[in-house]
């Protein structure tokens, strides 16, 4: 069975010399990039706003203890339910549980990474629950059984001719390239299942701990539906998300939505703080909060890369990363991709598997330069190569390969004891088929400098 690193080199090879791909990614990154210059107008000073929001995320991660407590206590005054899930399978236990006591036979789902890091749909699905995503990207992506390729534009790596392809193949709905023709179909699809659907899903982009809400922020307004019509609602959050203030959502949801799509602000923005009340026209009889950890106090515990955790999702270090934009999301294969993903993934799926992600950066600094929360990416991935390697799991060629360079290095007359034309096959027999498959190799002279000088000088006596 192929590794994950061998599957992860392989993919990418491809991906990266797949010209339909790199036009789509680069044609809707350029789209993104473009949006985000005009969103970044309304901050008098965006790095001040960025050092706040990474204050206020260090602080808060520093005492993420008190801060979910007060969230939960809050959020219980106002008759939610909070479930505490320290893996995947505690938190699909407890979906299952909650399915089985409504007797429920069909979700609705809005887009929810949190839910994808813990294999929903797939659980579901296995038990006979219909089980369908509500919002745009992620239907066509569910439509096509792909996985999301980014983590807040799933479906980014599809042009409307591919979209029009999925509806018609799945829906049977004739082609168009008419966009609007296309997002109307998905909504006249989606909307008896709201009306239908007993249980509806969300995740969070952040828990409020002093009025014990959940914070949903959404473009076309599924979330809302997803959360008004079915009578129980089940949001799925990261303990990461947690936010001290409701007052603090004015600083995160404008960072959110430039950073993430070019907006000054997304265009639904709700709080959900518990079932519906007596005197509220309408919302779910029950809300369930299910805090998830599956990996996450480990980093907790890292004083070094606890920074993570500070993530926002907002997905503007994959827009930035060259890697991501050659490679694309699905190469990953992980929920998390791009530069946020390579750090967090060894950590939350097994460094010894996922340690090859960290490697897989230029380490050029764009993601870090972007991250509306100054999380210091390129570090982090260098901290997962120290441990990958400081835990032995490098490889044997390697390790010798280092330890020959080391020797060679740190004594000259090592350097020189070959001649440029001993180098010269060494990197020929050696390297070609890795470093040299795409590139040229350098040519070593064929005298040093050190030959050349003691040539001249022997000339000269
Ligand atoms: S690491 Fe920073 S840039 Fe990347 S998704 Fe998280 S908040 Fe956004």
């Amino acid at each position: 069975m192929p590794t994950t690193e061998h599957s992860f080199t392989t993919t990418a090879e491809n991906k990266a010399f797949d010209q339909k791909h790199r036009h789509t990614i680069n044609n809707n990154i350029d789209k993104y990039n473009t949006a985000v210059q005009r969103g970044l107008h309304q901050y008098q000073d965006h790095d001040l706003a960025r050092s706040r929001a990474a204050y206020i995320k260090t602080q808060t991660i520093e005492h993420l203890d008190q801060y979910l407590l007060e969230f939960e206590q809050n959020f219980v005054k106002r008759g939610g339910k909070v479930i505490w899930a320290e893996t995947a399978a505690d938190a699909l236990r407890e979906v299952w549980a909650i399915f089985q006591a409504k007797k429920a036979r069909m979700v609705v789902k809005s887009k929810s990474m949190t839910t994808e890091e813990i294999g929903l749909n797939e659980y579901l699905e296995a038990r006979g629950i219909e089980n369908v995503e509500t919002d745009l990207g992620e239907y066509i992506v569910q439509l096509a059984h792909q996985k999301p390729y980014h983590i807040v534009t799933p479906a980014m790596h599809l042009s409307r001719q591919d979209v029009s392809q999925i509806f018609t193949e799945k829906l049977g709905v004739p082609p168009t390239d008419d966009a609007t023709e296309l997002t109307l179909t998905c909504r006249r699809m989606l909307r008896q299942k709201y009306t239908e659907a007993e249980i509806g899903i969300t995740g969070g982009n952040f828990l409020i701990a002093d009025v014990g809400g959940v914070a949903v922020t959404e473009n076309e307004g599924n979330a809302r539906l997803s959360t008004t019509f079915p009578k129980t609602h089940i949001a799925i959050v990261g303990i990461e998300k947690i936010i001290p203030k409701l007052q603090d959502l004015d600083l995160f949801w404008s960072l959110l939505a430039t950073s993430g799509t070019g907006q000054r602000l997304t265009i639904y923005n709700s709080v959900y703080s518990g079932a519906r009340q007596a005197e509220e026209p309408d919302g779910p009889e029950e809300m369930y909060v299910i805090l998830l950890d599956n990996g996450r106090t480990e980093l907790l515990a890292d004083a070094q890369k606890r920074q993570s955790l500070n993530c926002i999702r907002c997905g503007a270090c994959l827009n930035a990363c060259p890697v991501y934009k050659n490679i694309g999301g699905h190469s990953y294969q992980t929920t998390y991709s791009g530069p946020i993903g390579s750090v967090i993934s060894p950590h939350y799926n097994g460094m010894k598997e996922f340690k090859h992600l960290s490697y897989a950066s230029s380490l050029c600094g764009a993601c870090g330069s972007v991250c509306p929360v100054k999380i210091d990416l390129p570090l982090l991935l260098l901290q997962n190569r120290a441990q990958s390697v400081n835990e032995g799991l490098n490889t044997t060629v390697e390790k010798i390969g280092f330890q020959l360079w080391r020797r060679t290095m740190l004594k000259r007359h090592r350097l020189n004891r070959w001649s440029g034309r001993v180098k010269n096959y060494i990197f020929q027999r050696f390297f070609k088929g890795t470093w040299g498959k795409r590139r040229a190799l350098p040519v070593v002279a064929p005298q040093s400098f050190n030959e050349m000088w003691r040539a001249k000088m022997k000339k000269k006596s």
